[in-house]
């Protein structure tokens, strides 16, 4: 459509309507929703597409109610710096009145995400645009549809989709406190408080949103260099590793091992723990204040939709909490995590059977896992009162009697240097904020091995940890009939 209908209306001399000359685009896209009170009180419905604001005046003020369509009468489109724009337009001039902007924020466009991806000018052209829009008082899944009809105005719909943001009944009132913000004011609450030691659970309802399957982008990148292994193999791996991964992570916050060039020595290497904005909204999250005051955003991988887009995203490995969002101050399993260093994998396979005969001594149900790297993983469920502090002050009583057995092969020593080929048995990580590697995750080595809990009587000093990785673990996962590692799952 072009700025040449915005300028035929108006005079540049007379309005201080922003001059029609497209502007620079924005990161992200944009939207803004004015009250016009010009003759009738209107509200102007616009979306930043190629440089310019696409419009629409809208009768009725916007609604978070999917029952209530709204008429939208697409006009001409407007200058970019139009979003901007609050202020009078004179008497005389087209569309005389006062303009506030009612709501603003960045928006993404959901038709590219179809099997046939479109652009919002193709979208309009064809009819049907459908946004997610981040504002104040709009938020979530917008559909605008075109009428047909003998009108001559362009008529359309705008009209709420059904997702968490959606307010059945609130219609044009848009209700004042929606999901984001009570949650945002509680953790803010929390924040003021000052306590930051036992997070209370804080999660965005988002949980009915539609969830797409996502999209694979860039299959045939290659993640492990050294056997070839692309972006589609570990797509491919992650959905089919879902039904014995998702247990372990589920309603666990998760900390992101990102290497979207993936695993070479220059390519980046990124812990997330932070959701970006511009995640879909179907992707819950738990909003946990840090203790400098910050609130994190963090992602609950808890359904194959959520796994497979964070996997596109450039994720290699899940890490997640010892603790659940109902229950974030307590931990629902404890891990010993022995690392041999400089001493041998049959060392760490002597270290954890004496640690498991001590746990058995105390009836504590223990599992083994490889942990994808050197050593292995010890965890059994915590369902003590105690919290971390609780659960670390045990863990470490038990390691030290460990090393009490076996003094030449396991130490507690924190300093590298002073372990001396020792296997370290390491319960530190059994702290609020941490984060271990559950199950069944792919590890970012070369090797690309996979986390793989193993029966008891597995666990010999012959065992080759290696054998465990993307090429193979489904070998071994299709003649398992239970998780070894399920007993943690429990709780
Ligand atoms: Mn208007």
């Amino acid at each position: 459509m072009g700025l040449k209908e915005y300028r035929a209306k108006r005079d540049f001399k007379k309005t201080p309507e922003p001059a029609p000359k497209p502007g620079k685009k924005h990161k992200q896209p944009i939207f803004v929703v004015q009250e016009h009170h010009a003759r009738r009180l209107h509200y102007d419905f616009r979306l930043e597409a190629d440089g310019v604001l696409k419009s629409w005046a809208v009768p009725k003020q916007p609604t978070l109610d999917p029952s209530q369509k709204r008429l939208a009468v697409h006009v001409e489109d407007h200058p970019l710096d139009y979003a901007f724009f609050q202020g009078r337009i004179p008497e005389g001039q087209y569309g005389a009145g006062d303009v506030a902007v009612w709501d603003h924020g960045t928006y993404e466009n959901l038709m590219e995400q179809k099997p046939k991806p479109m652009s919002i000018s193709q979208s309009i052209a064809a009819g049907r645009v459908e946004v997610r829009l981040h504002g104040k008082e709009l938020k979530g899944g917008f559909v605008l549809i075109r009428l047909r009809g003998q009108d001559k105005r362009d008529n359309w719909l705008l009209i709420k989709m059904r997702d968490p943001y959606a307010r059945p009944g609130a219609a044009g009132s848009n209700g004042k406190a929606t999901a984001s913000t009570t949650v945002a004011k509680a953790a803010t609450d929390k924040m003021s408080t000052g306590k930051t030691k036992s997070p209370r659970r804080t999660i965005s309802g988002r949980t009915l949103a539609k969830r797409k399957v996502p999209v694979l982008t860039h299959p045939d990148k290659v993640l492990f260099p050294d056997s070839g292994i692309t972006k589609a193999d570990v797509f491919e791996f992650y959905r089919r590793i879902a039904p014995w991964l998702l247990p372990h992570l589920r309603d666990r916050p998760a900390t992101l091992e990102r290497l979207p060039e993936g695993v070479k020595e220059e390519g980046p290497h990124f812990w997330q723990k932070n959701a970006p904005e511009y995640y879909p909204s179907w992707i819950q999250r738990a909003e946990l204040p840090t203790k400098d005051g910050r609130v994190v955003q963090y992602v609950l991988v808890n359904n194959i939709e959520t796994l497979l887009y964070l996997v596109n995203q450039g994720t290699l490995t899940f890490h997640v909490w010892f603790s659940r969002v109902q229950d974030l101050a307590h931990p629902d399993f404890v891990l010993f995590d022995l690392d041999p260093g400089k001493a041998t994998f049959g060392n760490a396979v002597a270290v954890a059977k004496t640690l498991h005969s001590i746990l058995q001594k105390e009836k504590i149900e223990a599992f083994v896992k490889t942990s994808g790297k050197t050593g292995l993983h010890v965890l059994t469920p915590w369902r003590e009162k105690g919290g971390y502090d609780e659960a670390r002050a045990w863990t470490l009583g038990i390691a030290e009697r460990v090393v009490a057995t076996l003094p030449e092969q396991a130490t507690v020593e924190r300093s590298k240097a002073k372990r001396s080929g020792r296997v370290y048995v390491d319960v530190m990580q059994n702290a609020l904020g941490h984060h271990a590697v559950p199950p069944y995750v792919l590890r970012a080595v070369p090797a690309a091995s996979v986390s793989t809990p193993l029966e008891w009587r597995e666990l010999t000093a012959e065992l080759d940890p290696a054998q465990f990785n993307l090429p193979t673990i489904f070998r071994r996962l299709e003649k398992q009939k239970k998780d070894p590692a399920a007993g943690l799952l429990k709780s």
